[in-house]
């Protein structure tokens, strides 16, 4: 569930360094040396931020961050583009590639990291956030802690990573094998009453002081973050069932 980092860069030595410090700063990193490789990675893992070098053999940087910025699915997806010199850099900048941030070779690793942050918080505030919170529910990600007002909830990690999940895409519902790809990872060999299962543990934690039910079951179709609906609350409703 953490953030993913695509960086595509040519150049082994700087690709194993921006990977390297993003790893260690807590990121998910994916890589790719070229353009076509860069294509491929996006349908495959979708990253959240992608790290684009100019300069790179075949399709450059500056096309494949047009091409990306046609695309509907990553018309949005944060670009930071590297460039060589300071006067590539100003090219850039009037070249309207598309991209979010420029960093200028060569970077401080501490530096880039800090950009990529900045970049996160501005257009993926729920992704760069270290705060979740949707009604009276708040995730602490730096703690590592979750309220319901004042009350603190212990959940186990998977539940955690659940919670974690629906508070990041509030309102959206999930079918229980987007739930077990997301939350369990793709590998994992869980079967999917195992996600109802997870759900039920985790409205039982977070309703123990008898507040209104955050998780709704959308029958047929999965679960979702939502505020109850008047009418749904009290009494034996659809919202404490599971999916069929
Ligand atoms: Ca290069």
């Amino acid at each position: 569930m953490s953030v993913r980092v695509l960086v595509v860069e040519d150049e082994p030595a700087v690709r194993r360094l921006l990977a390297y410090n993003l790893r260690a700063a807590g990121f998910e990193v994916i890589e790719a040396h070229d353009g076509e490789e860069a294509l491929q990675l996006l349908e495959e893992l979708p990253p959240d931020l992608l790290i684009l070098d100019w300069m790179l053999p075949g399709l450059s940087g500056i096309e494949l961050c047009r091409r990306l910025r046609r695309r509907t699915a990553t018309a949005h997806l944060p670009v930071i583009m590297l460039t060589a010199r300071v006067e590539e850099r100003d090219r850039l900048r009037g070249l309207e590639t598309g991209a979010d941030d420029y960093v200028t070779k060569p970077f401080s690793p501490a530096e880039l990291v800090a950009r990529v942050r900045a970049v996160l918080r501005r257009l993926r505030p729920a992704v760069a956030g270290e705060l979740l919170t949707f009604a009276d529910l708040r995730m602490d990600l730096a703690g590592h802690r979750v309220h319901r007002g004042k009350r603190e909830i212990a959940l186990s990690p998977t539940e955690f990573r659940l919670l974690r999940h629906l508070l990041e895409n509030p309102h959206r519902v999930f079918d229980r094998s987007q739930l077990l790809d997301r939350v369990w990872g793709i590998d994992a060999d869980v079967e999917l009453r195992t996600v109802d299962a997870t759900i039920r543990r985790l409205r039982r934690a977070l309703n123990a002081g008898g507040e209104p039910d955050l998780v709704r079951t959308v029958r047929g179709a999965g679960y979702a973050l939502d505020l109850p609906e008047p009418a749904a609350t009290g009494g034996l409703s659809e919202r404490a069932s599971e999916v069929p």
